[in-house]
Formats: structure tokens, C-alpha cells, sequence
């Protein structure tokens, strides 16, 4: 069945892309009582010396507390009104999406989602506020046993988060729809060159590279705030020696921003052309009445 294929999507990586932290550190952690400049090189040496997953990795390590393994997955949620933002989210969602209640738009019904894919935990984002304006949450998931977390259920690597562009590409958001099913594009329900990604880094690459592969837009953020300068050195070698972004800007969602300025005029150059290409084919199906 073919799709009206009238959504843009901007899909966002999570952890110092909307927001300058880790998620799990002023939630997760800070529970416990953890020091994240301890915790995270612990997982790192799971990492190195047996081979984990870097998720795997953090997913075991936060089991091996007690404070941590107590938590039910509700508690996670409830924790996800503690997440910090970049300045101008959640706000920026529901602003971009008022971009598009105009009548040339609305006529065709061309509207905008928002998504987040993340390594982080689905269930602390699915208590924050971005829960309210995104269509959907991927992330890692933890099983529950007797009302404790458990067993790692679901881990997204940074390239298995591609999987999940192709699940807003082809509308499969349900996770027991097979995402490698033979779909043609006609029928896909956001078309690539009609979708934005979202990151901040190394672990964004193959996200950023399908999106450029394909004629969609793939833009990188830095925090501004960050005084040794890793974060715009990571988005500086993506842009200017890798060749992996289309543009790089501080991760500042306000009106007015860079960020903002350039989110802004790629999605209205995107619906304007979704309305010329309607346009003609509406033209281009009308038949002539037949002259008197
Ligand atoms: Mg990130």
C-alpha cells in the first residue's frame, strides 16, 4: 500500500545531545551514591579486559549494587523528572511543530514527529518530559524479576541504533515487527530525504552516515559550555576531517539560534518541496473537460 509519506521526522540521540549529561548520572547513580568519574571507567575496563558491549557493559556493572538492583523499572521512570536539558527543551518540539499549522502545509497534511534513539535507558526517558512531545523512545531496557530489575532485555549500540532509523523510515515502530522485511519506498512512511538526525559524536557516525547515504540530513551539536573543548574537538573532526555531518552548531533548541536557524530552514525547504512534488502531481493527473 502506498503511504501519503506527508512526515518529516527529526530523530535525536539522547545523552549530550539533549542534554549535557550522562542520563544515568543524576538519576541512577547519584541513588546509589556512585561517583560517575569512577563508575564509567569501571565499565570501561569490562570493555577492555573481557570484551563486553559498551551497553552490556554499564548494564552489569549498575546490577552489581544493590541499591541499583532493588529498582524496579517504575522506579527508573520516576526518576526521569531529574534529567537536565540543553537550554530550549522540551520547548523547541512543540515550535518546530508550529511551523507547519499553515494552510499550504496543512492542505497536504505535511506535519512533523520527533523521536529519540538512545544507548541510555528507555524507562528514565519514558518518565521525562521529552516523553510527552516524541512519537517514540528506543533504548535499552532491563528486564524485571519480582519487581527488580533484572536481566538486560533490550541493548541499542551505537550501530545498532541505525536499526532504528530504518523503524521510523518504514513506520515499523512496534519491536516485534521484523525491520529487515523487503519494504519498497512508496510504501515506506517517512521517506529518508524527508527525515533529520540528531547527535553529538563518535557513537552517532553510523546514524550520520546512513542519513548522508541516503539524502538525509544529519547534523552534529556541541555543548557550548564545556571548557575543555572535547565536545566541539568530537563534532569538529565529524564535520571538517570526517566529512559526516552536514552541519555542526552549539546544542542550544532556543528561537533564534544557530541550531534553531538551520533546524529551521531545512525542514521548511523539505515541506516546500513535498509541496511542489503534490502540486504537479495534481496538475499533472487533471484531465481537461472536453471543449463544448
Ligand atoms: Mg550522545
Amino acid at each position: 500500500m502506498n503511504q501519503p509519506q506527508n512526515i518529516i521526522a527529526i530523530i535525536y540521540d539522547f545523552d549530550h545531545t539533549l542534554s549535557p549529561h550522562y542520563m544515568q548520572d543524576h538519576t541512577i547513580l547519584r541513588h546509589a551514591e556512585l561517583d560517575p568519574a569512577t563508575f564509567w571507567p569501571s565499565c570501561t575496563d569490562l570493555i577492555k579486559e573481557k570484551g563486553y558491549d559498551q551497553e552490556l557493559a554499564y548494564m552489569k556493572r549498575m546490577l552489581e549494587y544493590d541499591q541499583i538492583r532493588s529498582l524496579s523499572n517504575q522506579d527508573l521512570k520516576s526518576m526521569g523528572n531529574l534529567l537536565e536539558f540543553f537550554k530550549g527543551v522540551p520547548e523547541c518540539f512543540g515550535e518546530l511543530n508550529t511551523i507547519f499549522k499553515k494552510p499550504k502545509y496543512e492542505e497536504f497534511g505535511i506535519r512533523l514527529e520527533h523521536y529519540v534513539v538512545s544507548s541510555g535507558l528507555k524507562a528514565i526517558l519514558d518518565g521525562s518530559v521529552v516523553a510527552n512531545h516524541v512519537k517514540a523512545i528506543f533504548g535499552c531496557e532491563f528486564d524485571e524479576e519480582n519487581g527488580h530489575i533484572s536481566f538486560p532485555k533490550r541493548t541499542i549500540s551505537h550501530t545498532q541504533k541505525t536499526q532504528f532509523l530504518f523503524r521510523v523510515n518504514k513506520g515499523l515502530l512496534n519491536l516485534d515487527q521484523d525491520v529487515n522485511d523487503h519494504m519498497p519506498e512508496e510504501s515506506r512512511r517517512v521517506p529518508f530525504p524527508q527525515m533529520v538526525y540528531v547527535g553529538d559524536g563518535p557513537t552517532d557516525v553510523p546514524c550520520f552516515t546512513l542519513m548522508k547515504k541516503n539524502d538525509g540530513f544529519a547534523l552534529a551539536v556541541y555543548n557550548p559550555e564545556d571548557q575543555t573543548r572535547r565536545s566541539f574537538e568530537k563534532c569538529y573532526q565529524l564535520t571538517r576531517h570526517a566529512n559526516r555531518v552536514h552541519f555542526m552548531a552549539p546544542a542550544d533548541y532556543r528561537p533564534g539560534s544557530h541550531l534553531r536557524l538551520i533546524l529551521e530552514k531545512h525542514i521548511t525547504e523539505v515541506a516546500d518541496r513535498m509541496v511542489d512534488s503534490r502540486r504537479q502531481s495534481v496538475e499533472g493527473s487533471r484531465v481537461p473537460a472536453p471543449l463544448p
